[in-house]
Parts: structure tokens; sequence; C-alpha cells
């Protein structure tokens, strides 16, 4: 499963950050996940709460954020958001695309207690 190997990702980030932080345990983590990243929220959150039990974030609190895919016609300079890969402006027609977020993967805040 694909979200198994993000999620062990995650945590390698975690534990580094607590140790740097000198922290007792991660409260809260606050995650984005693009609407088009391939990552199932639910998934995600499922592998996630297995795999936190043993490690500094056992009592985390996992927040998810969806992040539309958005995506700007470089012709007319149109922005809009999509369902899909299908790149093609809904204005004039062109494929002139540029994808501006919905992608991508972030850590956006990590709560410690120390
Ligand atoms: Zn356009």
């Amino acid at each position: 499963m694909h979200e198994l190997s993000i999620v062990a990702n995650l945590f390698e980030i975690l534990e580094r950050e607590a140790k740097e932080k000198k922290a007792k345990k991660i409260t809260a983590i606050k995650l984005q996940i693009g609407q088009l990243s391939g990552i199932v929220p639910e998934l995600f959150r499922s592998a996630f709460e297995i795999y936190k039990k043993e490690t500094v974030a056992a009592d985390a609190e996992l927040e998810i954020d969806i992040v539309p895919f958005k995506v700007k016609c470089q012709k007319c300079k149109t922005e809009m958001t999509k369902e899909d890969f299908i790149l093609t402006c809904d204005q004039c027609g062109s494929n002139d695309i540029k994808s501006l977020c919905g992608t991508e993967l972030l850590l956006e805040t990590i709560e410690l207690e120390t």
C-alpha cells in the first residue's frame, strides 16, 4: 500500500523533529494532501493510527486538509479548479496549462509537548 510507506516517511520526520526540539511527545500534526496527490486520506489516516503506537506521536491528533487541484491557463490567465487531469482551459480551450497546487503532500504544522 502506497500510503504505508508515506506514513513511515512521515514518522521519520516526526521522530527527528521531536529529538531536535527535545520534545516529550507530539500532540498534533496537520497535513495538506493534494486532491490529485494519489493519496487516499482515509487510508492514510488508518495507516497513521496503526503506525503511531509505540512512537513519540502515540497520542497525536491528525488533521488533514484537502487541497483542491488548481491550474492556471497560460494563454488567457484564468485560474480554475480541476477534478481530474484533463488539462484544457474551461475558458479558451487552450492546453497550455500550468498546475498551481493539488498534487502535493505537505506537513503543515507539528505541535510538540516538551
Ligand atoms: Zn484559457
